[in-house]
């Protein structure tokens, strides 16, 4: 999935945080179990991550500035900022009447970074923090997807996983962050509901942004998506399913799901991106996941 030709971000939208933060290495076993526990969680994470006290914690030195489409197709950071920017304009638009909208901030670290939840490390994996309303993400999890959960990876799969993040920053601006009873596991547990609703709504922003249009430039943000990119972003969502990491790290066990499967995930992003409206994503309202 491609940024149209004359696209222009105005950057500003993602802080990098340097160097100095607690250093977890992301490799090997204590990664995997680490990421089983973590990714994408958008859960309160306060009790899980460190406290943030004294941990040497990075503070925001750049941010990512103005990108054109060349560049957010060619550069990661590029690639963060400009599809932040796109979220922003189809999320305002789309949030349930009666919710008042605020972007979340977007941040990029290397490391380690203390957050409103706690300090992070590089093995957190990407999440979302609703303390302070924070998309969090070190760039370097890619490679780890890759590596690691043997996923594709490329552009889109990356949007996917912002566009996720970014979905539970809409759940905690509807309240279904507060009502959803996020304390346990298992495969009907409202944790999988949460984070399946997150592929849902992240599967709504790429169905729209090829045919949304940058009120600034008159440009669609996106190229429609290809089968190939499509498959991308499948393919980071089966990587992430509960049961594929359970397998990479030990045994398959939904009582202690909190994801869902990579069917599953695969699922509702397809469900979000072929009918692109927040009832087709409840997955609070339907008994088959
Ligand atoms: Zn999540």
């Amino acid at each position: 999935m491609t940024f149209s030709e004359g696209g222009r971000f105005e950057g500003g939208r993602v802080k990098r945080h340097g160097r100095g933060g607690t250093a977890v290495a992301g490799g090997g076993l204590v990664g995997i179990i680490a990421l089983a526990i973590f990714l994408f969680t958008g859960q309160d994470v306060s009790g899980i991550l460190g406290s943030g006290q004294g941990g040497g914690a990075s503070q925001p030195v750049e941010e990512v500035g103005e990108c054109t489409a060349e560049q957010a197709n060619a550069d990661p950071l590029c690639r963060y900022s400009a599809t932040l920017e796109s979220l922003d304009v189809y999320w305002a638009a789309t949030v349930p009447a009666g919710t008042a909208f605020a972007p979340p901030s977007g941040n990029e670290f290397t490391d380690g970074v203390a957050t409103g939840c706690g300090q992070a490390s590089a093995s957190t994996g990407p999440f979302y923090c609703p303390a302070d309303q924070g998309i969090y993400l070190d760039v370097a999890f890619f490679d780890l997807l890759q590596q690691q959960l043997g996923a594709q990876g490329g552009p889109l799969a990356e949007m996917y996983i912002y566009a996720h993040e970014y979905g539970h920053h809409v759940q905690h601006l509807t309240g279904v962050f507060d009502s959803a009873d996020r304390s346990g596991g298992g495969a009907e547990s409202d944790s999988v509901r949460v984070e399946l609703q997150a592929d849902c709504y992240a599967g709504m922003w790429v169905g729209d942004a090829a045919t949304r249009e940058d009120p600034e430039t008159g440009v669609t943000y996106l190229q429609p998506p290809t089968r190939e990119e499509l498959a991308q972003a499948l393919d980071a969502a089966a990587a992430v399913g509960d049961d594929h990491i359970q397998q990479q790290s030990g045994g398959v066990n939904p009582d202690t799901w909190t994801h869902g499967s990579s069917e599953q995930r695969q699922t509702w992003f397809t469900t979000g991106y072929e009918q692109g409206s927040l009832e087709a994503c409840d997955t609070f309202a339907t008994d088959s996941l």
